[in-house]
């Protein structure tokens, strides 16, 4: 099974980003986002769950590392994620709850999660 998701061949490692970590498990990610996110994970991802608590404390998810994109994949777009934090206007670049950064309406990433 292939690890290999990022744009650049490098392995989607959510193990590292504990706030990433939490959104996989405690949301209602869609089964789709939850299953590529779980076929990523290493064995020794099941270690790192039990330090979930401390993922409030952590740092943002960086956008390289979810494959993130400033434009829309298909219909998903982060203006229709219920991760995102829309800016001054429905235009503006806003934040997102788990990835670092400026994010913009129109972007995607691999956490998208539709909301409902
Ligand atoms: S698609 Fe990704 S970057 Fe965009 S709001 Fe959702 S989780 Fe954040």
């Amino acid at each position: 099974m292939s690890a290999e998701l990022g744009s650049g061949g490098e392995p989607l490692e959510p193990w590292k980003y504990p706030i990433l970590l939490e959104v996989i498990i405690l949301s209602d990610l869609s089964r789709k986002s939850v299953l590529i996110n779980l076929l990523t994970l290493p064995l020794a991802a099941a270690a790192a769950v039990a330090t979930v608590s401390e993922a409030s404390a952590a740092a943002k998810t960086p956008q390289n590392a979810v494959q993130y994109q400033s434009t829309p994949k298909g219909n998903a777009k982060c203006s229709g994620c219920k991760l995102f934090l829309p800016g001054k206007d429905p235009k503006a670049k806003g934040q997102c709850q788990v990835v670092a950064g400026n994010i913009s309406p129109n972007g995607w990433c691999v956490v998208y999660s539709a909301k409902s």
